[in-house]
């Protein structure tokens, strides 16, 4: 009896773990989309600035843009551009990480009281070999 009830604690427990991972990485997603949208907002400051200055240089005061003065400039821009694409990065492995916890990645995966993740269509657990329904 002891062991039905393990079985059963088990189960719950393993429920619980997938809802968690699930809101944490929605959670974990949210903060990443505001770090996207600080260095979005960022590069678009930095891309007025530059545009500023070379329009100041080139119109008002009618000299050839000195290298030295847009190149600090472009670097943070690139920068920022490395740091988005790292972050959506994240996103992606995120997005990959819940697709492979509920199946949704267009197969319904079929999980097995054992907690292993079983390819759609499968009769048996391929962990521990009980008959999936
Ligand atoms: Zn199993």
């Amino acid at each position: 009896m002891a062991d039905f009830f393990d079985k059963v604690i088990d189960g719950v427990n393993k429920g619980v773990a997938t809802v968690s991972t699930g809101s944490k990485t929605i959670l974990e997603k949210t903060k990443i989309n505001t770090v996207i949208k600080t260095l979005t907002d960022e590069k678009k400051q930095l891309l007025e600035i530059l545009g500023n200055k070379v329009y100041t240089l080139a119109v008002q005061e009618k000299k050839d843009i000195p290298l030295s003065e847009v190149e600090p400039i472009c670097e943070q821009i690139t920068q920022r551009l490395s740091q988005i694409a790292e972050q959506q990065a994240k996103i992606e492995a995120l997005d990959e990480e819940m697709n492979r916890i509920t199946g949704s990645s267009g197969v319904s995966n079929i999980v097995c009281s054992c907690g292993n993740i079983n390819k759609s269509g499968a009769k048996f657990c391929a962990a521990c070999g009980n008959k999936l329904s």
